[in-house]
């Protein structure tokens, strides 16, 4: 049977004014990080009242450059939500230093903060709270947790228009990077953004995002006159070009209409999905600030979770998984087996969760068919005795 409709799990917006802003940017001399990054990290700072944002090539990048530029290596442990994307992870473990996996609220899903207090120690060095889904953490409460000498990095993938009690990402943390994936709620197909109102310690993330150099290129011939340039710290290569940083200032000015779309839609969901509470579970919103909507997770049965994606599937309509526990990931499960059973409200979410389609383009037909499939096809295999 083919499916009347087809319903991508994400559709970009990309079009004649990226690419006019492309063309234009391959007229300049620099297709590396140039002078369309620095002016787009001067609308950022403005964005977010920072003091500092630097544009990486993903979020990545940016944080392993930040975990660099801190210092982060053997000895040391740094704490991150189980319910995370596993870049998290990653990163972490490439320095050599070690990933503790803190547990999630089961309501929220946010970084629980009891369990956070419970395993700071002398060898925690960062802490890594993510604004999962587009709702923020409260950094103050997180702050007040770890104290002054451990670094908060702020997860922001996808909390780019988020906010707590008023305040956007990057205000009381140490740093807050964002991603602009193919999906997430602005995108140049690769890439992010660290940001920060500690300038020190950016005028050294600078230097490590380019491979540790004193003086980047575009700065080297300023003046008509030759900067030599040496190497003072270790590095990476996490820096933006300039063709990609030119797709994000036409994004920045309409983000606040494409909210409002992704806030309708998500409400839309919400109260279709409503009297199927028992059975269809989504994250509680504690409602202290703007949420970024930028996922619409659901959970259901874990026993049925593969069953739901593969009808959702075959009916046309694209879903992801936003996440599985991290530290039920064979990687990590078998290097750490002693996170097995310390992260459960975690584990039990990533074994039946599901995002829906969610982006400001969905038509109100895309939405009421998504609903339709769920309530015709999905409910009625809710209700069976599990398996
Ligand atoms: C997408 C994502 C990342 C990684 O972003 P990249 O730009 O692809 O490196 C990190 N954390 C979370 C929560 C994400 O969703």
């Amino acid at each position: 049977m083919t499916s009347p409709l087809k319903v991508p799990f994400y559709r970009h917006q990309l079009g004649n004014i990226e690419q006019k802003a492309i063309s234009e940017s391959l007229t300049r001399e620099i297709l590396s990080s140039g002078y369309i990054g620095e002016q787009v990290e001067s609308e950022l700072r403005d964005y977010f009242k920072v003091n500092s944002a630097c544009l990486v090539n993903s979020w990545t990048n940016g944080a392993l450059a930040t975990l660099i530029t801190w210092g982060i290596g053997p000895g040391h442990e740094v704490i991150i939500p189980a319910m995370t994307f596993v870049a998290c992870a990653n990163i972490v473990e490439v320095l050599g230093a070690k990933p503790v996996f803190c547990d999630v609220d089961p309501f929220t899903l946010l970084i629980d903060l009891e369990h956070l207090s419970e395993l700071v120690n002398e060898k925690t060095r960062v802490v890594m709270p993510v604004h999962l889904y587009g709702q923020m953490v409260d950094i103050e409460a997180v702050r007040m947790i770890v104290g002054n000498s451990i670094y908060i990095l702020e997860d922001a993938a996808h909390s780019f228009e988020s906010t707590f009690n008023s305040l956007r990402p990057g205000s009381l943390s140490d740093a807050a990077i964002f991603s602009f994936y193919a999906t997430k709620n602005i995108s140049c197909g690769e890439g992010g953004a660290v940001i920060s109102n500690n300038e020190i310690f950016f005028d050294e993330l600078r230097q490590v995002i380019l491979h540790g150099m004193s003086v980047h290129a575009k700065d080297r011939f300023k003046g008509g006159v030759f900067k030599s340039w040496d190497v003072e710290r270790l590095g990476v290569k996490a820096n933006l070009p300039d063709i990609l940083a030119s797709l994000i200032p036409s994004q920045l000015r309409t983000i606040s209409t494409k909210l409002d779309r992704r806030e309708a839609i998500a409400q839309f969901y919400s109260e279709a999905l409503y009297k199927f509470s028992d059975i269809i579970k989504l994250p509680k919103n504690h409602g202290k600030g703007t949420h970024a909507r930028h996922l619409f997770p659901i959970w259901v049965n874990p026993s049925h979770r593969d069953k739901v994606v593969s009808i959702l599937i075959q009916s046309g309509i694209g879903c992801t998984i936003n996440f599985r526990s991290v530290p039920t990931l064979s990687f990590y499960s078998k290097k750490y087996p002693e996170f097995n059973n310390t992260c459960i409200e975690s584990q039990k979410w990533g074994e039946g969760v599901l995002s829906l389609p969610l982006f400001p383009t969905l038509t109100l037909l895309e939405m009421e068919y998504v609903v339709d499939v769920i309530i015709k096809q999905v409910v009625p295999i809710l209700t069976e005795p599990g398996v």
